[in-house]
């Protein structure tokens, strides 16, 4: 019988038990403990049911792109629970000088691809719109090292784009800043088109091209979430986990090498395995790994990680009918804000919220959350009605206020992220047995995860 321990019971663990799980339903001898460090089972994936509203304190949904998660939800049978965000209404704002400008049409990403709208549109200056017109002459350029997406994106567009776009975009997925991020783990595209092409512009016309013909079909929703919200996912996997294999309140406190096995101590307990799927943030892996590998276990510290933030704010029917329509805005850091971005959930997801409420989701993230990090509830809130008053002109009393704290979630991939990562590797394979799962390696969003989480499997059963 193979004995797998997986330690952490968020969205990566958890998937990596249900692959486990299927083994077994084949009759493969498998049999596995998941150890969860906090009483509840998912991690970030957590939803709130409010005054009838569908309050997510972490993740709100995943990118449609990215198949893992909403097959993992198809194998759970919960394919008519899914959901997709109502594009109809797509429309994202930017603050800029304290207004909120739509994002243009035709910007794929950060690259425009489309004159007019791009020409008209107040949310670049003259300088930066010519900027845009010469950058389909840049030169194709294979770069010999890894650099930020915000050196990137400025040597292609200057740094106004990277301000008022390439920034806040990231900032809303990783938490973190275009100056640190690397352009070869997070926006991998970017580098191949320019290698290929030079210009982000040209590279994405012919990208479009390329799409339109393979399918004249409505492209997809690019958001998909369940009906009842992310933690949906999370109970259903637990649903069909066999309930004696799931340790809550159980933080793992090492991992020791015996002979061929490994140790796993969680409180006064110690469990032999053959071998250990550690889904949990880097830094924990690290200090689990430190008496096996101190190597490996410096490396896996090496990986930086951002706090977040989020308030869910519900309102009645008056200020729904008052606030702009689209999914919501973001919020250049030169803007002075605590405010990074915030959702119209009421809009972007129309059935989490009755028709006669409001549904707002702020989000705060690195520096911008640390600043506020030891104020209380009631402090965060101010601090985000403040911000809402001034780029929305929102004063009502909000009818319900939810704040989520998370602590050192989000991993940022620094430039180098990928060459850390092949060190990462080749010190794990010294390791029979250990394989590791998460958002810090490959991908830090939820279908990432589900996929990190299967791989870990394939990997301590090969
Ligand atoms: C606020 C926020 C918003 C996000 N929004 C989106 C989004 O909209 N779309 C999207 O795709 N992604 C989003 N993400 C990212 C995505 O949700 C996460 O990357 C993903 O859910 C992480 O899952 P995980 O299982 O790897 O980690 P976690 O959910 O962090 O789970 C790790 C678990 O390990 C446990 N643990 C730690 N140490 C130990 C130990 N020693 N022993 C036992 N257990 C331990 C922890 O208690 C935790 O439960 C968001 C993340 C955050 C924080």
């Amino acid at each position: 019988m193979n004995r797998i321990a997986i330690v952490g019971g968020g969205i990566s663990g958890l998937s990596a038990a249900f692959a486990l799980e299927e083994h077994r339903s084949k009759g493969v001898a498998v049999e596995y403990v998941l150890y969860e460090s906090s009483p509840r089972l998912g991690g970030v994936l957590r939803t709130d049911h409010v005054d009838g509203c569908i309050v997510e304190a972490g993740p709100d949904s995943f990118i449609t792109e990215k198949p893992w998660a909403a097959d993992l939800c198809r194998s759970l049978g919960l394919a008519d629970q899914l959901i997709g965000s109502n594009d109809a209404d797509r429309k994202t704002y930017i603050l800029v000088r304290g207004k909120l400008v739509v994002m243009p049409d035709g910007l794929m990403f950060m690259v425009p691809t489309k004159i007019l709208p791009t020409g008209a549109s107040p949310l670049f200056s003259w300088k930066t719109k010519l900027r845009m017109a010469q950058e389909m002459f840049h030169p194709p350029r294979a770069a010999d090292h890894d650099e930020s997406v915000a050196s990137l994106v400025e040597r292609h567009y200057g740094a106004e784009m990277v301000d008022r776009l390439a920034d806040p975009l990231l900032s809303g997925v990783y938490g973190g800043e275009a100056a640190n991020l690397s352009v070869r783990a997070v926006l991998p595209r970017f580098a191949e088109m320019e290698r290929t092409h030079g210009s982000l512009g040209r590279a994405m016309l012919a990208a479009r091209k390329k799409m339109r013909q393979a399918s004249a079909q409505q492209p997809p929703p690019l958001f998909t979430s369940l009906k009842n919200g992310m933690q949906q996912l999370a109970e259903a996997v637990v649903a069909r986990l066999s309930p004696a294999a799931l340790l809550a309140n159980a933080p793992v406190q090492a991992i020791q090498r015996d002979g061929e096995s490994w140790v796993v101590s969680a409180g006064l307990k110690s469990d032999e395995f053959d071998g250990v799927i550690l889904a949990v943030p880097a830094y924990h892996a690290a200090s689990l790994l430190s008496m096996c590998s101190p190597e490996l276990s410096a490396e896996l510290a090496g990986i930086e990680y951002s706090s977040s933030i989020t308030v869910g704010l519900g309102y009645d029917r008056a200020v729904r009918e008052s606030l702009p329509p689209g999914f919501g805005f973001l919020v250049p850091r030169s803007e002075g804000k605590r405010l990074l971005a915030a959702t119209f959930v009421h809009n972007k997801f129309p059935h989490r919220a009755p028709e006669d409420r409001a549904l707002l989701r702020c989000f705060l993230a690195g520096s911008n959350a640390a600043s506020v990090w030891n104020s209380s509830d009631e402090e965060i809130i101010a601090v985000v009605r403040n911000d809402l008053r001034q780029i929305l002109g929102l004063s009502a009393e909000p009818l319900f206020a939810r704040v989520y704290k998370w602590k050192s979630a989000m991993a940022q991939y620094t430039v180098g992220h990928l060459d850390r990562l092949e060190r990462i590797e080749r010190l794990r394979e010294q390791l029979p047995g250990i394989a590791l799962a998460g958002n810090a390696y490959r991908g830090i969003g939820v279908p990432d995860c589900v996929r990190s989480g299967r791989e870990a499997v394939k990997q301590v059963l090969s």
